[in-house]
C-alpha cells in the first residue's frame, strides 16, 4: 500500500476516533487519524476528565470542612485555584499523552491538521493554512465531535461569559456565578463552584433540573443542591446578559413572563452542544445532516459509500462511551463483523455533582408511556451501613421492573458514588436480566452495592432492611 494511502482514515481522535483506530488496527487495518489539536478530544482535554479532576479537589474540599463529623480537625482548611487548575491539567496531560502511546503501540498513523473530505476515499490535511498532503483510503470515519452551542444574545466572551473551556481553568475564583443549563456539564460545574465557595445560580427552562433523568431523582438531587446553598431558577430562562467591567447583570425571565435582575461576576453557558459538521467538505456527499448532526445507519455508515460518522457528532447521548463503543461497532462492520448494534437504551449517563447521580435504561415515566405495567423499588441510602460508615446517608437506589415479565427496564440512582455502582445493572439490563436472577444474586456486605440488592427486593415487597 502507497505510503498515503489507508484501509481507514479518522478525522478526530476523542473518544470515538482513537478508540476506533486502534480497533481497526487489532483487526489488521492500516489505519491513521488525523487531529487538528490534542489527542483524545473534548473528553481527555476539556471535558470528562479535567473536570472529574476538579470535582475531586471540591469533593476533599467540602469533606475538609466537615472534618469534625469525622471526628479530625482540619483549621484554616484553604486552596490555591491556580494549583488546583493545574493539577486539572496535568491529570490531561498525563492521558493526552497516553493516548499517544496507546496509538503508537498500536502503529496508527497520526496526522496532525484539519482533515477535509476531498472526493471518493480522499482526504486532505491542512495545518495553519499549509498543505500537509493528500491522503487516500478505503474507509473514512469523520468522529470530529461538538462545540458548545452558543445562545444568541449571550455569547460567550472568554471573559466574563464563559463556556465550559473557560470554567475549567479559572484564574480567580467567582465571588458569583450563574450557569445557564441543567444538564450534566452546567450541574457539575455548579457543584464544583458552589462547593469551593462562590455563590451559584442555575437557570433551566424546563420544569426540572437534569431533564433526562427520572423525574424523582431530579426532585431529590435538586433538594440537595438547594440544601447547600445552589439557587435554582426552573422553568426560566436568561434572556438578556449586559456586561460590565467585571461582572455581568442577567435579566431571567419565568414562564409567566415575570422577569428579574441577576448581577454575578461570571456566567457559565452550559446550554447544550453542536456537532463540527463545518469545513468537513460534506457539500460534495451524499453524507445527510440534522440540526447539525451526521445522519446514520445505526453502525456509523451514512448515506456516501465508504463515509460513517461516530461520537458527538453523530447524535445524543453525547457522551464518550457511546463514542467509544459506536468507533468499536463501525470498525467492527468494516471489517465484516456481525456486531450488534448500538442500543441506546442501554447506555448509562452519569453526573458526579455532589450527591451523583446515575441511570441506565427508561425512567419510570417513560416505561410507563411505553405500555408497560410497572413495579418499581425503592432504596434510601440512610437504610444501609456502609453509607452510613461513610456518612453519606443522602441518596436513593431505584429500580423499575415490567410487571408482567419481570425485566429491568431501568435503574436510577442519586447519592455518594454511584457512578461506579451503575454498571452492576448495565451489565443485568445487557444479559435481559429479570427480578428473580438479581434477587438471587448475593451482593458483599457491607457495600453500597446492597442498596441494589435491597432495591430490587422493594419492588417486590421483599425489602429487608427498610
Ligand atoms: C465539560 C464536559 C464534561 C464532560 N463530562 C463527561 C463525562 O463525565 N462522561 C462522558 O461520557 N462524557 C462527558 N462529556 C462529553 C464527552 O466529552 C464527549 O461526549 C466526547 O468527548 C465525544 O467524543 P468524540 O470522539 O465524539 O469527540 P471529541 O472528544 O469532541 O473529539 C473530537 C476531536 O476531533 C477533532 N477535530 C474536529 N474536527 C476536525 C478536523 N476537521 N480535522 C481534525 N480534527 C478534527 C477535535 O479537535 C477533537 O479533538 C463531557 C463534555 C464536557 C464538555
Amino acid at each position: 500500500m502507497a505510503e498515503n494511502s489507508y484501509d481507514l482514515i479518522v478525522i478526530g481522535s476523542g473518544p470515538g476516533g482513537y478508540v476506533a483506530a486502534i480497533r481497526a488496527a487489532q483487526l489488521g487495518m492500516k489505519a491513521a487519524v488525523v487531529e487538528r489539536e490534542h489527542l483524545g478530544g473534548i473528553c481527555l482535554n476539556w471535558g470528562c476528565i479535567p473536570t472529574k479532576a476538579l470535582l475531586r479537589t471540591s469533593e476533599l474540599y467540602g469533606y475538609m470542612n466537615h472534618a469534625g463529623d469525622f471526628g479530625l480537625s482540619a483549621e484554616k482548611v484553604g486552596f490555591d485555584i491556580a494549583k488546583v487548575v493545574k493539577r486539572s491539567r496535568d491529570v490531561s496531560k498525563q492521558l493526552n499523552s497516553g493516548v499517544g502511546h496507546l496509538l503508537k503501540k498500536n502503529k496508527v498513523t497520526v496526522i496532525d491538521g484539519e482533515g477535509q473530505l476531498a472526493g471518493k476515499g480522499k482526504v486532505n490535511v491542512n495545518k495553519d493554512g499549509k498543505k500537509v498532503g493528500d491522503f487516500q483510503a478505503k474507509h473514512i470515519i469523520l468522529a470530529t465531535g461538538a462545540r458548545p452551542r452558543v445562545l444568541p444574545g449571550i455569547e460567550p466572551d472568554k471573559k466574563l461569559i464563559w463556556t465550559y473551556f473557560e470554567a475549567m481553568v479559572p484564574e480567580t475564583m467567582p465571588k458569583s456565578l450563574l450557569v445557564i443549563g441543567s444538564g450534566a456539564i452546567g450541574i457539575e460545574f455548579a457543584s464544583f463552584y458552589r462547593t469551593m465557595g462562590a455563590e451559584v445560580t442555575v437557570v433551566e427552562m424546563l420544569p426540572e433540573i437534569l431533564p433526562v433523568e427520572d423525574a424523582e431523582i431530579s426532585a431529590f438531587a435538586r433538594k440537595q443542591l438547594e440544601k447547600q446553598g445552589i439557587k435554582i431558577l426552573t422553568g426560566a430562562k436568561v434572556t438578556k446578559a449586559d456586561k460590565g467591567k467585571d461582572e455581568v447583570t442577567c435579566t431571567v425571565e419565568d414562564e409567566k413572563g415575570k422577569s428579574q435582575k441577576i448581577k454575578v461576576d461570571r456566567v457559565i453557558s452550559a446550554a447544550g452542544v453542536q456537532g463540527n459538521i463545518e469545513n468537513l467538505g460534506l457539500d460534495n456527499t451524499k453524507v445527510k445532516t440534522d440540526r447539525g448532526l451526521i445522519k446514520t445507519d445505526g453502525f456509523g455508515a451514512t448515506d456516501e459509500p465508504g463515509v460513517y460518522a461516530i461520537g458527538d457528532v453523530a447524535g445524543p447521548p453525547m457522551l464518550a462511551h457511546k463514542a467509544s463503543h459506536e468507533g468499536v461497532i463501525c470498525v467492527e462492520k468494516i471489517a465484516g463483523n456481525n456486531p450488534h448494534s448500538m442500543d441506546k437504551n442501554l447506555i448509562p449517563g452519569c453526573t458526579y455533582c455532589q450527591p451523583q447521580i446515575a441511570s441506565v435504561g427508561l425512567t419510570e415515566a417513560q416505561a410507563k408511556e411505553a405500555g408497560h405495567e410497572v413495579k418499581v423499588g425503592h432504596f434510601p441510602f440512610i437504610g444501609n451501613g456502609k453509607a452510613i460508615a461513610l456518612g453519606e446517608t443522602e441518596g436513593m437506589v431505584k429500580t423499575v421492573f415490567d410487571k408482567k415479565t419481570g425485566q429491568l427496564l431501568g435503574a436510577h440512582m442519586v447519592g455518594a458514588e454511584v457512578t461506579e455502582l451503575i454498571q452492576g445493572y448495565v451489565v443485568a439490563m445487557n444479559l435481559e436480566t429479570t427480578e428473580q436472577e438479581l434477587m438471587h444474586s448475593i451482593f458483599p456486605h457491607p457495600t453500597l452495592s446492597e442498596m441494589m440488592h435491597e432495591s430490587v427486593l422493594d419492588a417486590y415487597g421483599q425489602a429487608i432492611h427498610f
